[in-house]
């Protein structure tokens, strides 16, 4: 539980207006943020943003939040961009090195971490090495390079916060205690569209029923997580990092209705949890104003329709990537990176049609179960096997494709 002390607050940073810079400004997490920013103008401002490719979205932000820069990710886009469009004070960046200068801008007060993927690290990592506060929502920095990350910001004085529903509840829910008092962490999952399901009845799932989740709009890498439990898997490992816990304290459990986002019971056997409806505004805006709480543009629990909530233990048959996030936790070393990766490939291969819904937590148990295994890699290390595990996936999916249709 080390990294909680770091949490501690400066006077300083309670009450003045807070700029923000957004990486992945276009995506679920991007706009739900600038929401946050949009009702909150006299506590929050948008210095800076960046999308990969999604021009029109951006720039459109940029009229509407008129931030110092934008940043374009996919260089190839540059040369055809209509810059026209933008105001005259906002400066046109490209690149990992426009995400570099935007977030190590010594007026820059917090970044948003929200672009999906092994892509969000370059911007996560920059921004801690620049001593900055991070709302984190690109949880799979902390799956791929947990102790690295976990080290650099504390090593630079850098405050890592949890956008991650889940993640959130906990540190919301250890505030003002000791992490000595902590017996043990309990993630809720809301079992995702085929909660309730047999292996045998997802065989042959779409990609549009995968695409359906019950409780949560969000994009499609993470919904299809959701549909696999992988999302979980990577909160377990996530949780792990984050709050120094020895995975066996992480229990997960399944809770349809996703109002409640998270348990900690402590060791005299109280447990706190926090609950809300779920609306990724809450926990972003709890980030970008921590430790204040402020009224802001989030759905409220309506007292007078609450009946019940449910709770189930989760289907580890149906479900076995819960399994391997709980193995991978434990292991620790290169398996998060190796997972993080051969789990975005299998749902990339997935959503093209190429892999069945069960074949991606199979590729990546494979994937995971042949790399050379190292307990203390450096982050060269694992970029090279972010990239292996993607091609392992791609030979595994074209191996399988050849043998089932033989
Ligand atoms: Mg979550």
């Amino acid at each position: 539980m080390r990294s909680v002390s770091a949490f501690a607050v400066t006077p300083a940073s309670v009450s003045s207006r807070r700029r923000v810079v957004v990486l992945g400004s276009t995506g679920s997490i991007g706009t739900s943020c600038l929401d946050v920013i949009a009702h909150l103008p006299t506590r929050l401002q948008a210095l800076g943003l960046s999308a990969h490719a999604s021009w029109e979205a951006l720039s459109e932000q940029a009229q509407r939040f008129r931030p110092r820069w934008i940043t374009v990710t996919d260089p190839a886009l540059m040369p055809r961009l209509e810059r026209s469009t933008l105001p005259a004070s906002c400066a046109l960046l490209c690149g990992d090195e426009g995400i570099v200068t935007m977030v190590s801008d010594p007026e820059v007060d917090v970044v948003v971490s929200a672009i999906v993927g092994a892509a969000g690290l370059t911007g996560t990592w920059a921004a801690l090495e620049a001593g900055k506060t991070v709302a984190f929502a690109n949880k799979e920095t902390l799956v791929m390079a947990g102790p690295l990350v976990m080290d650099l910001a504390a090593r630079r004085q850098a405050r890592l916060l949890p956008v991650d529903s889940e993640h959130s509840a906990i540190f919301q829910a250890l505030q003002g205690s000791s992490p000595r008092e902590v017996e043990r962490v309990v993630l809720t999952a809301s079992g995702g569209p085929f909660r309730g399901r047999t292996r045998k009845e997802l065989a042959d799932v779409s990609v549009e029923q995968a695409l359906q989740h019950p409780t949560w709009r969000m994009g499609p890498k993470i919904t299809i997580d959701s549909a696999t439990l992988m999302n979980k898997a990577l909160e377990i490992i996530e949780a792990r990092w984050l709050f120094d816990l020895d995975p066996a304290r992480i229990e997960v459990i399944i809770h349809p209705e996703s109002v409640i986002h998270s348990f900690v019971e402590f060791t005299d056997g109280s447990i706190l949890a926090q609950l809300s409806p779920p609306d990724m505004r809450l926990p972003i805006q709890y980030a970008l104003t921590y430790p204040e709480r402020l009224a802001g543009p989030t759905k409220r629990l309506n007292w007078r329709e609450l009946s019940a909530w449910h709770f189930q233990q989760p289907d580890h048959d149906t479900f076995p990537a819960l399994q391997l996030g709980f193995e991978v936790a434990r292991r620790g070393g290169t398996c998060g990176a190796v997972l993080n990766a051969a789990n975005e490939a299998a749902v990339g291969r997935f959503l093209v049609g190429e892999l069945s819904f069960l074949d991606i937590v199979t590729a990546c148990r494979a994937v995971l179960e042949h790399h050379h295994f190292s307990a203390a890699p450096s982050l060269a290390e694992l970029a090279t096997l972010d990239r292996w595990a993607r091609q392992e996936v791609m030979r595994w999916t074209h191996l399988h494709h050849s043998t089932t249709r033989t």
